[in-house]
């Protein structure tokens, strides 16, 4: 890495400087799990970036009690390598908070604690650069090596130097963006009334709870989490709440045993196996898997509600499935009339309302501009997305010597589990294993009882029976099928 200069001029390279093997571009949980996996790695040079001063994970939807929806052994190396020192459990060994943890026998531990967790590694791994946007990323065929430019931020937000770094590989970890629908943009970037994004939920929640009438729209899980939220801390009786959705049901995500088998690598190599079109035709069919509600959330909804009602009084509150906001309106400098229709019905009606929460969702961020010097090498699809191959890599054109791997950005070749955090782990190590042609982590060959397909499984490599544990390693094909 080089030191940075003023803004206005990128600092030039020291000849000696020895380029990084791998720079890691935004530190969410994928490419910190990369970072705590990478750390043992000692011929690995490496430096990872985010703008953020530290690290936060989605903190405006950090409800107080809120769990993750996968188990704690989901956390950022685990399922890679258990003997890791930074395992979810050796945090908790850190804190002197075991035997609580074991007593409370929680599979599901809260958002908060992971965030906390997350946050204790990040602050234990030299290699990450936190302040530091990255603006964009340019091959040198000169010098073998792309050329990422930065701007160093200070604790406000703003500029305070540039930098240049030089690596052999790229891991992209950008992750995603808040969603607000088109026809409701124009209200949420409006002041008076509260309209607000639900990632920035806990920001705005006092002025949002003091709301007349509070409408939610979306029924993933941040809607369930919010409605529930807010169910809890208005007077009973005189709740005024309204929770608006577009699926047919409230519906509950995926949870049973063998259904969980979609987020496992065994799922993820077929699915990146099977045609283009067959992929984009599977996905919108499988947002039951990720997209619906946690049981637990739905259950906690209902025995509020019940509770409510106790007394034989209906609560104040409205849940619609199978309505969609069509567009909305203000009324005066403080309402908000939204226009509804209801897609089995075909009825149409108008809600007025003095807060909305749009809880629909995150899109993967947009990196346009930040690889705009990169767009003529990276190899699309028919419906240009970019194409990656079995190893998490981008295909590039074979001028670009160096690698770009991406994180939670291929869920068009890799399936429904690229955004989950139970694959996280494993995606790390096979991308660690990529770099470095070795396999430092060894992955499992099976990890499901379900076979998807009728192809036969791949077949065990050699040593794969073998009692050596993860520091075995074995020298890995680097081309692997590409889609
Ligand atoms: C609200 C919410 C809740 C979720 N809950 C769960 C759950 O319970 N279980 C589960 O399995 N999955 C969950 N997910 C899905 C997923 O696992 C998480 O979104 C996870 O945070 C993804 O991690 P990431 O590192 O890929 O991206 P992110 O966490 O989004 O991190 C990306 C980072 O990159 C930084 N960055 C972006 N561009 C740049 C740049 N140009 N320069 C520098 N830095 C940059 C960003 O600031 C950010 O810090 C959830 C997702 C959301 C949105």
């Amino acid at each position: 890495m080089t030191t940075p200069s003023a803004p206005g001029t990128p600092s030039q390279p020291n000849a000696q400087e020895r380029p990084l093997d791998l720079a890691g571009i935004g530190i969410g949980p994928s490419n910190l799990s990369l970072a705590a996996l990478a750390q043992p790695l000692d011929e690995l040079h490496t430096a990872f970036y985010d703008e953020n001063h530290t690290f936060h994970w989605h903190p405006g939807i950090l409800i107080e009690g809120s769990a993750i929806q996968v188990p704690f052994l989901a956390d950022l190396v685990t399922l890679a390598d258990p003997a890791s020192p930074w395992t979810f459990l050796n945090y908790l060994k850190s804190r002197e908070r075991l035997y609580p943890f074991y007593f409370a026998e929680r599979f599901h531990i809260q958002r908060a604690e992971y965030d906390a967790y997350c946050r204790w590694v990040s602050q234990h791994l030299p290699a990450l650069h936190f302040g530091h946007h990255i603006d964009a990323i340019r091959w040198n065929p000169e010098r073998v090596l792309f050329e990422i430019d930065y701007t160093q931020l200070d604790p406000d937000g703003e500029a305070e130097a540039l930098g240049r770094a030089y690596a052999r590989n790229i891991v992209l970890g950008v992750g995603t963006t808040p969603h607000i629908p088109e026809p409701l943009r124009p209200l949420a970037e409006a002041h008076g009334v509260p309209v607000i994004h639900s990632a920035d939920y806990l920001r705005h929640r006092d002025r949002l709870l003091a709301a007349e009438h509070i409408t939610v729209v979306g029924s993933g899980q941040s809607g369930a989490e919010i409605f529930l939220d807010l169910l809890r801390h208005r007077p009973a009786g005189r709740e005024r709440l309204h929770w608006v959705a577009r699926t047919p049901a409230f519906a509950p995500m995926e949870r049973s045993r063998l259904g969980l088998e979609h987020f496992t690598p065994d799922y993820t190599h077929y699915f990146h196996a099977l045609p283009e079109g067959v992929r984009d035709q599977l996905l919108p069919r499988q947002w039951q898997l990720h997209k619906g509600m946690d049981p637990a959330t739905i259950t906690a909804i209902h025995d509020e509600l019940y509770r409510r009602s106790l007394h034989g009084d209906w609560p104040d509150t409205t849940l619609i499935p199978g309505v969609f906001v069509r567009t909305a309106g203000r009324v005066g400098t403080t309402r908000v009339e939204l226009h509804l229709e209801h897609a089995e019905q075909g009825t149409r009606s108008r809600l007025t309302t003095d807060a909305v929460i749009l809880a629909t969702g995150y899109r993967e961020r947009r990196v346009d501009t930040l690889l705009a010097a990169l767009d003529p090498y990276i190899r699309r699809d028919s419906a240009g997305r970019p194409r990656v191959d079995a190893q998490q890599r981008l295909i590039l054109d074979p001028l670009v010597k160096g690698a770009i791997h991406v994180q939670n950005a291929q869920t068009h070749t890799h399936g429904v589990g690229s955004t989950d955090l139970g694959l996280t782990a494993w995606r790390s190590a096979t991308i660690l294993n990529s770099i470095t042609g070795t396999e430092h982590y060894r992955l499992p060959q099976r990890t499901a009882f379900t076979t998807f397909g009728l192809e036969p499984r791949p077949t065990p490599r050699p040593h794969a029976s073998t009692a050596a544990g993860s520091e075995q390693r074995h020298t890995i094909p680097r081309q692997l099928p590409v889609h």
